[in-house]
């Protein structure tokens, strides 16, 4: 099998279809500068291992392996991200399917979940995640917090829905204000594809 690099995954729709929850030219920045910086960097450390090991050449193995997981990490949440959105012309306002069911039972209602959730991204330290996946030993629905990009995803925990919350992804639009840029958000989330995750998980 012939190796590959990693690619920035084209989005589902128009970089002007977020709005107005998302502008335009934040979302254009965001995937064209952020989201392709991880993707380039994750194939830069790719180049310096096959390199290093055609030479016969030690390299910084904590420091290399620390920054690949870094844009590894980085490149899979926002692909995860970006399809987890929606323009809100073609969603729901609440979830659907089984998802819905999920909600209701772990957080008792929809407007639980949203607090939650909301609470774990306005409260991310510094650039961060809010995550909610699902835990395969508990079958639970749970709230998670990733702070930059390394994730906590190990194979047990698998992503229904994350909110990026690094100032990258909203100072345009709401400069400072995250709180504001994390009440948007709701307008746009697929839940479509958050009920497909959920599908594939328990199949
Ligand atoms: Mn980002």
């Amino acid at each position: 099998m012939e190796k590959k690099p990693y690619v920035l995954p084209e989005l589902g729709y128009g970089y002007k279809d977020l709005e107005p929850w998302i502008s335009e030219a934040q979302l254009q920045l965001h995937h064209q500068k952020h989201h392709a910086a991880y993707v380039k960097g994750a194939n830069a450390i790719l180049e310096t291992l096959d390199k290093n090991r055609q030479d016969g050449v030690d390299g910084d193995a904590k420091a290399l392996a620390k920054a690949f997981s870094f844009n590894a990490a980085g490149l899979l949440l926002h692909a995860l991200f970006w399809e987890n959105l929606a323009p809100a012309a073609n969603t729901t306002a609440k979830p659907t399917g089984k998802f819905a069911t999920l909600i209701d039972n772990e957080f008792g209602s929809f407007e639980r979940f949203k607090k939650e959730f909301s609470q774990t991204a306005a409260s991310a330290e510094g650039s961060g995640w809010s995550a909610l996946v699902y835990c395969r030993q508990t079958n639970r629905p749970l709230l998670m917090q990733i702070e930059k990009h390394n994730t906590n995803v190990i194979p047990m925990f698998r992503v229904l829905l994350v909110l990026d919350v690094w100032e990258h992804a909203y100072y345009l639009d709401y400069k400072n204000d995250r709180a504001k840029y994390v009440e948007a958000f709701w307008n746009i989330v697929n839940w479509q594809e958050v009920d497909n995750r959920l599908g594939a998980i328990l199949k």
